[in-house]
């Protein structure tokens, strides 16, 4: 074997599971440890000062500047005696990471020493060097200036030595340069939206929050096995490598019993977690050799995303202590499951859950109605627009691949679900009415007071599948920040909603009796967003032509499925919800393409070393043993004996020899392909061109390399088999 492919599987499959360090306390006693949460701003803040945070926080209160000294003051005094040094504003750039920039606590104190500092100026607004964040033209033409200000919905919180401000980043003219800043702005106006057709049934209602508990999926690798692969090091991906002749078709592995190194690294990453307050709750086994999943308990949206983003860098940081990478990609290896992170969301209010059918009282189920009607109305109509914000050139392997959601946006009801929108439907209003109860109010649609959808009706094939009290948002990518998603499907809501009231109070103002407009109204929504509605298997062929007779977005080509950002229909969503600018959609169109081309690039360039430095030379050098023993057949044995001898590796030399040269031809002309790309100005353009000649090219050579390693002797293999890396834990 390779020395080094040798060297390393030995020595991870030696390893044993590291022990952890368990906290003495119990994990209540113990969770967010680090994180500035209300019990400290309690204890930390002068009680004026907490009421009013408390107001922003809960309410959505103006922040009132005066508070910042006091706030930071407290901050300061609860970081220093956690043992922090240093603070930072952390945000999420577009680059689907976070950002964070240390600055130490102190200053000079005048006298020539040093004091401790953190000053309501600092909390609240910084201007962090910015020039080198994507931002899609926009800090180019204006002022290279962006700042990053407080988001105090988000509690701080203390990672090692530093005090984290959960921030978003805006540039000098305002525009967003994160996903935060938008992600707000369709929390607010999905809130607002929802509180107003919320007083349709509860006058009393004041806010309405919108949740999501992710579930997260992720690959495990021995770090030297890792290490020992350029593709997963530059990439993230396994660019070569042939199907193991076991991989995931036993089943076996999903739900099955975790391995000890595995269980030790989800332990420690578990209390980690805790600690920074997040409320880390289910882990098992996914259906890919070395695949496991992560979920918490839902949260309010916002803090949800900040979660993810963090649990993210903690699951990189806690592997690096167990020996293993985490790989976050969406597809690592080609031929198994790749990862996900479905986005369990469902909006609930200050008096409880909208998508909830209790089945308890008429008007919560009529409620429960127009909320999920509406979703799917928004669903409906935004379809497009709700791939794009998943769509990523690694999520695109996973899409469509027969494990995952097809890249087509659809919605799964179940049955009984499905009945009760058909009967609403079919019934009119008047029959409706007569079925009603006695006062206004109560109305009695017999089918809807027994709603108890059924949480167990699943199917996997659907990207956003109604389960229960909820919506799964399953096409999101493992990597992704949530916040993509949940901008876009939020801020379709808030127009849909505000849409429907206008709609419902104009048959009001006509006379008609309240619930009369609002089931017309409804009724009219089931019959337009029929098309969205599939609860069959989305994997299938049949789905495909059918959804696109509906009229549903069947594109697969990543940078063109972007487009959907910059049709009429979305740019006036976002404009009338006010959750981003014709300019801001334009800037971020821009990096979502020059990431692509990116990707790829660096893809492509990966593989192309990969052939030439690896797959070419052993293979080269396997053929030359080959033909040296060919050559001492020849003089062994009389010729036509040696002929016949020789018959199975003369094969082997010309196929090694055919597939090399077309490897070599298809490197040099990829490489062609890619200057030629490279020349094109347009950043949509240029991604096109990498979609269609670079992509498919990488293919190819991909498949020949992937036939090499089967027949290329294995101990001259230098790259880590997929036997190694999905099976040695
Ligand atoms: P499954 O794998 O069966 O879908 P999990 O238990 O792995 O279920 O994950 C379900 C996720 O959905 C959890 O994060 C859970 O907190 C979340 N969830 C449950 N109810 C709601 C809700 N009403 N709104 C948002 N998320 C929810
Ligand atoms: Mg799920």
């Amino acid at each position: 074997m390779s020395k080094l492919r040798f060297r390393v599987v030995e020595t991870a499959f030696k390893k044993r599971a590291v022990e952890v360090q368990v906290p003495k306390e119990r994990p209540s006693e113990y969770f967010a440890k680090y994180v500035f949460n209300k019990e400290k701003m309690f204890r930390y803040l002068p009680s004026k000062v907490y009421a009013k945070l408390i107001d922003v926080i809960d309410n959505g209160a103006p922040l009132d500047r005066s508070i910042a000294d006091e706030v930071a003051a407290g901050m300061k005094k609860w970081a220093t005696e956690m043992g922090a040094t240093h603070y930072t504003h952390w945000f999420h750039p577009l680059t689907e990471g976070t950002a964070e920039k240390h600055d130490a606590f102190v200053e000079h104190d005048g006298k020539g020493g040093m004091m401790e500092e953190f000053t309501g100026k600092l909390l609240v607004q910084q201007e962090p060097d910015a020039s080198s964040f994507p931002n899609g033209g926009i800090r180019n033409t204006f002022e290279a200036r962006g700042y990053s200000a407080w988001d105090p919905s988000s509690p701080a919180f203390i990672v090692d030595d530093t005090l984290c401000i959960p921030t978003i980043f805006v540039a000098y003219t305002g525009e967003s340069l994160d996903y935060k800043a938008p992600l707000l702005k369709a929390l607010r106006a999905v809130d607002k939206a929802a509180v107003d057709v919320c007083h349709y049934f509860d006058p009393e209602v004041k806010k309405v929050f919108a949740y999501l508990g992710w579930e997260q999926e992720y690959f495990l690798v021995d770090e030297g096995l890792y290490a020992a692969r350029p593709d997963l090091l530059l990439t993230g991906r396994t660019l070569t490598g042939h199907d193991s002749a076991k991989n995931q078709q036993l089943e076996d592995h999903y739900f099955g019993a975790i391995p000890p190194r595995v269980a030790a690294f989800m332990k420690d990453l578990e209390i980690e977690a805790l600690k920074l307050g997040i409320p880390v709750k289910t882990r098992h086994n996914e259906v890919a050799p070395n695949q496991f999943e992560l979920a918490p308990i839902f949260e309010e949206c916002n803090l949800a995303v900040d979660h993810n983003m963090l649990i993210m860098a903690l699951m990189r940081k806690v592997a690096r202590n167990h020996g293993f990478r985490v790989l976050l990609h969406e597809k690592p290896f080609k031929g198994v499951n790749g990862s996900g992170k479905h986005n369990n969301w469902s909006l609930g209010t200050d008096t409880g859950v909208l998508l909830h059918a209790p089945g308890k009282t008429p008007e919560e189920n009529l409620r429960f109605i127009t909320f999920v009607v509406n979703t799917l109305m928004a669903v409906y109509r935004h379809n497009g627009l709700l791939k794009a914000s998943i769509s990523s050139a690694t999520n695109a392997h996973r899409l469509g691949a027969n494990e995952a959601p097809p890249a087509i946006i659809s919605s799964f009801l179940g049955k009984q679900l499905s009945q009760v929108l058909s009967h609403i439907e079919e019934n009119t209003t008047d029959e409706l009415i007569a079925l009603s109860g006695k006062q206004g109010m109560k109305l009695d649609i017999p089918q809807i007071p027994e709603l108890m959808i059924d949480n167990t009706d699943r199917n996997r094939t659907s990207p956003f599948a109604f389960t229960g009290n909820r919506f799964e948002f399953r096409a999101v990518g493992s990597e992704a920040n949530c916040a993509s998603a949940m901008i876009a499907l939020n801020a379709a809501l808030a127009e849909q909603l505000v849409e429907f009231k206008q709609e419902v109070d104009a048959l009001i103002e006509k006379g008609e009796p309240k619930i009369t407009a609002l089931l017309d109204v409804i009724r009219k929504y089931i019959k337009i967003c029929k098309p969205i509605h599939f609860d069959g298997n989305g994997y299938s062929d049949e789905w495909k032509a059918e959804a696109a007779r509906r009229g549903l977005d069947c594109e697969t080509s990543v940078p063109v499925i972007f487009d959907n950002y910059l049709k009429a229909d979305s740019i006036a969503m976002f404009e009338k919800t006010g959750v981003m600018t014709h300019k801001e959609l334009e800037a971020r169109n821009e990096v979502k393409w020059e990431m692509y081309t990116k990707k790829i690039q660096i893809e492509a360039r990966v593989l192309g070393d990969l052939a030439m430095n690896h797959i070419i030379p052993v293979a080269t050098q396997y053929q030359t043993e080959l033909i040296d023993n060919v050559y001492k057949m020849k003089e062994l044995f009389p010729a036509e004996k040696a002929a016949k001898l020789s018959a199975k590796n003369l094969e082997l030399i010309e196929e090694i020899a055919d597939r090399t040269a077309f490897i070599k031809e298809h490197v040099d002309a990829m490489i062609e392909a890619r200057k030629v790309a490279n020349k094109i100005e347009s950043e949509r353009e240029k991604a096109i061109a990498y979609h269609d000649t670079i992509v498919p090219a990488m293919e190819e050579i991909r498949y020949h390399i992937d036939k090499l390693e089967l027949i290329v002797d294995n101990q001259m293999w230098t790259l880590p088999k997929y036997r190694e890396l999905l099976f040695v834990r």
